[in-house]
């Protein structure tokens, strides 16, 4: 519970900060930590900047992209994504790739992203992706968990598809961790703001086996940063929460990203522009 709170707090700052993104000039990620406040260049910086306070509501506090889900930390009704749709009825967002029945839901947003991502793909010359599980409601997840069991499935709460920011991709070439289109997610989906969420080296971590068609929303700046450090979503929101500022560059733009706790004042300082 504490863990999430701390991180949609931190979300609420980010979108302040966050600078509309353009397409790729480079792919470097660079990352700096700005925990001692007292360096000058933060100093500076931060005394140039004009800030501007906002109130957080208990609500907000179960909001935004970097939710954690997992067997210790369940979704929350109002986490779940107001912006759900059935993809057959959205032809529109479902250019590129095809998917396995017509009941596939998924966040409206989160679809458009993945559509960015496989038009990308496409581009380069891998063409055979196809969802095969978006988000669940409580109900179905709890029929999977009991038609398939705690080894194939996660109790109802438990699973990230009950956010709607999470979607199972396979390909139509083989099985995603031998064919062109899981290879490509491992090596780019970072770009477009998704993170495989349980690689083969995090198992302990996540305590769940390696799912290389398991794709996670968790947006830009976030990815890249997780990429950049082989870092799964509990690792990233452990440094985060260690770091409390960091600044990184991605694709040319700078962003400064902000852990707020929860047990801090209900109206949290961001600046207003953080363009530099
Ligand atoms: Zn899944």
């Amino acid at each position: 519970m504490k863990k999430r709170v701390f991180v949609v707090l931190f979300m609420l700052g980010l979108c302040y900060l966050l600078i509309k993104i353009e397409p790729f000039l480079q792919e470097d990620v660079k990352i700096k930590s700005l925990r001692l406040s007292n360096n000058s260049d933060t100093s500076q910086h931060k005394a140039s900047q004009t800030t501007r306070k906002i109130h957080v509501e208990n609500s907000d506090i179960y909001q935004g992209n970097l939710l954690l889900v997992n067997k210790q930390f369940t979704v929350q009704q109002e986490s779940v994504r107001t912006d759900i749709v059935n993809l057959f009825d959205h032809q529109n967002l479902m250019q590129g790739y095809g998917v396995l029945d017509n009941n596939i839901r998924l966040s409206e947003e989160v679809a458009q992203k993945f559509m960015d991502m496989v038009a990308a793909a496409n581009k380069d010359g891998v063409k055979g992706f196809l969802i095969s599980s978006g988000y669940r409601d409580f109900k179905q997840q709890n029929a999977l968990y009991e038609e398939m069991g705690s080894e194939y499935a996660l109790p109802a709460g438990n699973s990230e598809h009950n956010l709607g920011l999470s979607l199972d991709v396979g390909s139509t070439q083989s099985k995603m961790s031998e064919a062109p289109e899981g290879r490509w997610i491992e090596k780019n989906a970072w770009k477009y703001g998704f993170v495989l969420r349980y690689p083969k080296d995090k198992i302990d971590i996540t305590g769940i086996k390696y799912e290389p068609w398991h794709i996670r929303y968790v947006g830009l700046p976030h990815s890249a940063i997780m990429h950049e450090r082989n870092y799964v979503l509990e690792e990233y929101l452990s440094y985060l929460q260690e770091e409390r500022e960091i600044s990184v560059k991605v694709k040319g733009k700078v962003y400064t990203i902000s852990y707020y706790p929860a047990s801090q004042t209900p109206a949290i300082e961001v600046p207003i522009n953080l363009a530099i």
